[in-house]
């Protein structure tokens, strides 16, 4: 879809301001492709520059991350936090450790998480944060130092009333951990509601962990559902094997789903029988280990294919779950001719825009990430929520309301595209939505 020409000069400005910033440019490019049928309805959208203050971050901190590695050496990592949109509360967004990420990477998903967390309906600002960071291959007394460190210059920008970050691509429970420690030091404060993720026993919520798969999965039912369809007996393929990856094939498994293939950045396994979660949670979680090491475990019922693309693998339900751009339009195509039925989004922007072209020219299903993969998040300010209350919830209610949240995300994208005429284009219905709601909050406050 071409941007609206009333659109075009905004697209152009980002495109210079953030020259090579090639993830945010993809990132704003969409979602000012779907504002156009916005602005048409209701030209005051564009008034007060309210569109181009969307797409400039509040505020960006860089800083270094000096640390010391066990044989001794100083390291130096570069951490960034991008507060992107604070309109409808704390800026709210997790923190990634990989080796890829740079400014751009950090914007692209601060800019994401702005809608998405304006589409769950809670009280959550948009804000990502990161450092490029190699936690592969490294021992516990490192990361803790490396975390410290991160946390010693990242706190004083923090606040449960200001920024709530999480985990991430390479940031979990013990790197969470290990930052609110550091956190709880340096401000003498125990402020749970400052980091989410946090452990069962200090201030974390039920079903966190699973949450974005979980999420994930309800919002594809909730698809299929609105076709009288559902995913008992589907065959179904999940790129990636973190953690939402994992919570995802669960939740699949549990609603009568066959989950015959997951993979890592070496390769892919293929598992007829269906993947072992026991197995591959004890690989992935417990030994910290790779894809490789749970085909060798699982013995005949597995193949591993080295550096395979896993979309070669037929199925109906496609759910990837890695990371950005990672199903191209060329993998789209295989998926379609092998007869995909619906995508849905763990990952964010995993797909390419040629893949979601492709995908949505063939009647396939399509769920994007921020609407997708938005139960994560929403878990997260339900976290926030117990901390503010000096309370904890069960699972079972944890859970309820995550399912009961990620029906009302769908919802409201089913009914927002087919308010704006395109009826079935979650990507529209989930921009427009994710938009109306903080362009309201932000137009309320003024120029500010
Ligand atoms: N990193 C997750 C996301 O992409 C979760 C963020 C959070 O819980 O704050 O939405």
């Amino acid at each position: 879809m071409p941007v609206d020409e009333k659109l075009e000069p905004i697209l152009a400005e980002v495109l210079s301001r953030n020259a090579g910033e090639e993830e945010f440019h993809q990132a704003v490019r969409e979602v000012l492709e779907s504002l156009g049928r916005v602005v048409a309805k209701h030209p005051d959208y564009a008034d007060d520059a309210l569109i181009e203050r969307i797409c400039e971050p509040e505020r960006q901190i860089i800083f270094r991350v000096p640390w010391v590695d066990d044989q001794g050496r100083v390291q130096i990592n570069r951490g960034f936090r991008v507060q992107f949109n604070s309109a409808l509360g704390p800026y709210k967004g997790g923190i990634r450790f990989h080796p890829s990420v740079n400014l751009g990477i950090i914007k692209f998903l601060g800019f994401e998480q702005i809608f998405k967390n304006a589409l769950t309906g809670m009280p959550i600002g948009g804000g990502k944060g990161g450092s490029d960071f190699n936690p592969r291959g490294r021992s516990d007394g490192e990361i803790m130092r490396f975390c410290q460190s991160f946390m010693t210059e990242l706190h004083r920008h923090l606040g449960e009333y200001t920024d709530v970050p999480a985990g991430d691509i390479g940031v979990g429970g013990r790197e969470i951990g290990y930052m609110f420690g550091q956190y709880k030091r340096l401000t003498n404060r125990y402020e749970a509601g400052v980091l989410t993720g946090k452990g069962l026993v200090y201030g974390g919520s039920q079903a966190r962990r699973e949450a974005t798969g979980y999420g994930a999965v309800y919002f594809v039912e909730s698809m299929l559902a609105r076709r009288g369809e559902g995913l008992e007996g589907r065959k179904a393929v999940v790129s990636g094997s973190g953690n939402v990856a994992i919570y995802t094939i669960e939740k699949l498994q549990q609603l009568g789903g066959v989950v015959i293939a997951c993979s890592d950045s070496n390769g892919y396994v293929v598992d007829e029988a269906g993947i072992d979660l026991e197995l591959l949670k004890d690989v992935k979680e417990v030994r910290r280990g790779r894809i490789a090491d749970y085909a060798a475990l699982r013995g005949a019922s597995a193949r591993y294919i080295e550096g395979g693309c896993v979309w070669d693998v037929p199925c109906e339900v496609a759910m990837p779950s890695a990371t950005q751009n990672e199903l191209t339009g060329k993998n789209a195509r295989t998926l379609v001719a092998n007869g995909v039925v619906v995508v849905g989004e763990g990952a964010n922007m995993p797909s390419t825009p040629d893949a979601v072209r492709i995908f949505q020219s063939a009647n396939v299903l399509f769920a994007p990430g921020k609407a997708a993969n938005a139960g994560g998040v929403a878990t997260s300010a339900l976290e926030m929520q117990q901390n503010a209350s000096r309370d904890s919830w069960s699972f079972e209610q944890t859970e309820a309301r995550l399912a009961a949240i990620m029906r009302g995300i769908h919802d409201r994208c089913a009914e927002t595209a087919e308010e704006y005429g395109a009826p079935g284009d979650y990507v529209l219905g989930a921009n427009i939505a994710g938009f109306v709601r903080v362009a309201e909050a932000m137009r309320a406050f003024g120029v500010v």
